[in-house]
């Protein structure tokens, strides 16, 4: 492998920036991690990433992309009692419908997130070459005289009175995710911002805990009514371990899983599907409510700038931060940090501008089939282009016809794990099964409620 001379150092040691800092290692002597929490043995969540007491899915893509990163993992994490299953096999209810299950093949891994980065974070540790820095505070970078160039990183540990120190660095990676600094530090220096878009969804996620019945999952590994504009409440129920499930309730356009038991469960019971609700109405949770908000996906376009100084790259949440339920960020991440070691392996620093469109064509597909199934929702704002009216109603014939064709279920669900492209959905079999069952778009399938009654 060709070695690059000096040091890399990585802002941010959550997901993003662990991937990243694996790459590094196979080139840099040197390669240093800066977070403002301390990281090293934790398994629950911290105040830098809030976001991760929530339910999150490691699927396909992503876990493919971690194996070939850290060979093992996948086993090492069932051997710590994390659950993994087939993605198709999941119990999923869309438009209120549940779809027929498909044995894709795809794993999906439901650990609880901190304990997914814990493990992925003691294999980074392990390498010889990578080092921590814990609770120091990223300040700003240094660049020189000219500006063409990052220098370092000021930092800060955030004990009281630390004086700020400078850390010199060969190339810097920023993956201190969607409130990274990089864009206002860009236009201090004397470059221009990059555009952001913004597609506003006004999401909330609200999560509790229980110890799981056998009788609940019934065999599958999560129970899954994904939010639809007739049903636009939904939920990610799932096993995270043996005895432990996780409810992560989400609610857009300001409609918000309250926190409180009684709202909580209000919520569940509003669910289209009765599965939820029967499971907890009459059990404790482990844990009291906790509640993010997600006002906006924002993708910033690096890759659009003329001039962007050299050494400095960035990725994960930085550069995009998707709609979580689409369940696409840490694959995400895994596929820029793939991307990384392609420019690496050139043997010289990656040219930022270029990394950025390699960068942007791994956000491409998951943006566009996130933030435009977004905009299948009539009050989430944005342009709905031919492309996206036409992608949401063959979409919803999609997910209607997998109700009857497990077939059809097979090619969603190795799209919505971003193997296959969206236009494998379009081959001329796919449409055939798709309008055998859905010439017209569908309706919403009734609430339980509705039909409870
Ligand atoms: C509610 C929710 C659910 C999600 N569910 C899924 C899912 O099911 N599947 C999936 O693949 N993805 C999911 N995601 C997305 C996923 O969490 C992110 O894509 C992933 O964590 C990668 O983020 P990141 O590492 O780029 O940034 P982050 O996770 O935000 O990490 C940034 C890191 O930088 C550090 N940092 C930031 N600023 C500073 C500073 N100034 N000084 C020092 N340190 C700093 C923070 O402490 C933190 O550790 C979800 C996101 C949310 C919000």
């Amino acid at each position: 492998m060709t070695q690059i001379k000096g040091r890399a150092v990585v802002l941010g040691a959550s997901m993003a920036g662990l991937l990243a800092a694996r790459v590094l290692a196979e080139f840099y002597p040197q390669v240093l991690v800066i977070d403002r929490d301390r990281v090293i043995g934790v398994r629950t969540s911290r105040r830098g990433a809030p976001h991760t007491v929530h339910a999150h899915g490691l699927h396909a893509r992503g876990q493919l992309n971690f194996e070939d990163l850290f060979p093992g993992l996948l086993q090492e994490l069932r051997d710590a009692g994390v659950p993994t299953g087939d993605l198709g096999e999941m119990r999923w209810y869309f438009n209120g419908r549940k779809i027929r299950p498909a044995r894709t093949g795809l794993i999906s891994v439901t650990a609880p997130r901190p304990v997914l980065e814990h493990h992925v974070r003691s294999r980074v540790a392990s390498l010889s070459n990578v080092k921590f820095l814990e609770e120091y505070n990223i300040l700003g970078l240094t660049a020189s005289d000219d500006a063409a160039q990052v220098t370092g990183v000021r930092v800060q540990h955030r004990s009281d009175n630390a004086t700020p120190e400078l850390l010199e660095a060969d190339l810097v990676v920023d993956a201190t995710g969607r409130g990274s600094r990089t864009p206002a530090w860009l236009e201090e220096i004397g470059y221009q911002r990059p555009r952001e878009e913004r597609v506003k969804v006004g999401l909330a996620y609200t999560t509790r805990h229980y110890r799981t019945r056998p009788e609940w999952f019934d065999g599958v590994q999560s129970i899954n009514p994904v939010a639809s504009p007739a049903h636009p409440r939904g939920a990610f129920f799932g096993q995270v371990a043996p005895e432990t499930c996780i409810l992560s309730l989400t609610g857009i356009l300001g409609d918000h899983p309250p926190t409180d038991p009684t709202g909580f469960l209000e919520f569940a019971r509003s669910l289209p599907v009765a599965d939820i609700y029967e499971a907890i109405r009459d059990v404790d949770a482990l844990d009291d409510a906790v509640s993010f908000r997600f006002q906006a996906s924002v993708r910033r376009h690096y890759e659009t700038l003329t001039r962007f100084p050299q050494r400095l790259l960035v990725l994960g949440d930085a550069v995009c931060s998707f709609n979580p339920v689409y369940g696409q960020g840490m694959s995400v991440a895994s596929i820029e940090a793939l991307a990384l070691r392609e420019h690496l392996r050139r043997g010289a620093v990656p040219h930022p501008l270029a990394f950025f469109a390699d960068v942007a064509h791994a956000i491409d597909t998951p943006w566009e089939i996130s933030a435009g199934g977004d905009l299948d929702f009539p009050g989430v704002e944005g342009r709905r282009t031919v492309k996206v009216s036409v992608g949401n109603a063959y979409m919803a014939r999609l997910q209607y016809a997998a109700t009857k064709d497990s077939r059809v279920t097979d090619g969603f669900m190795r799209v919505a794990g971003l193997v296959d492209s969206p236009e494998s959905l379009m081959r001329p079999a796919m449409v055939a099964r798709v309008l055998r069952h859905a010439v017209r778009r569908p309706g919403p399938g009734p609430s339980w409620l509705d039909t409870a009654r």
